[in-house]
């Protein structure tokens, strides 16, 4: 077990052997993280596990704990998201054994080069990031934009609510 992350890895070589790998990634060292991100302070915590699983299909979960900041589309303003993230995924070497994975794995293809593990892990946190990022609940909101909203539908009356009255001034 080592407490930091190698930049690169051989993942085939490195899950036969069998490593457990933890460590902290700062958010401005993936640099396709950023535009999704309204803020490149903070880090994640990473931790990876490599190794075969019984029938021999080579492995690396991982977890990866932090927070983002993203740009609230309703109201612009910074909206904090916690992460914490796992991942399963078996590691290929080509189409056939991609074809051959069972589905509990997501392939990552180990290429002739060592895999990076930013991109590793900026993958995975691309995967988790809302498409349109926006507060849970409008009332953290901006409160220009708030004010300006209209109701939130339920509150609004179905069209059936609507026939029901009608019919009863008639
Ligand atoms: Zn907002």
């Amino acid at each position: 077990m080592t407490d930091h992350l190698p930049e690169r890895l051989d993942l085939l070589a490195t899950a036969d052997a069998g490593r457990v790998l933890h460590g902290r990634m700062k958010l401005a060292s993936l640099p396709r993280l950023l535009p999704a991100l309204s803020s490149t302070d903070g880090e994640l915590a990473v931790s990876l596990q490599l190794g075969k699983d019984p029938d021999g299909t080579r492995y690396l979960r991982g977890t990866i704990q932090g927070e983002v900041r993203l740009e609230c589309q309703r109201c612009l303003e910074p909206l904090v998201m916690a992460l914490d993230l796992g991942f399963c995924l078996g590691i290929v070497r080509d189409q056939a054994s991609m074809d051959a994975l069972h589905e509990r794995y997501e392939p990552v293809l180990a290429g002739a080069e060592p895999a990076s593990i930013a991109d590793i892990v900026t993958d995975e946190v691309l995967l988790a990031l809302p498409l349109v990022p926006a507060h849970a609940d409008r009332r953290e909101c901006h409160e220009f934009v708030r004010d300006y909203l209209p109701p939130e539908p339920e509150e609004r009356k179905g069209p059936f609510a609507v026939l029901a009255e009608l019919k009863q001034k008639q």
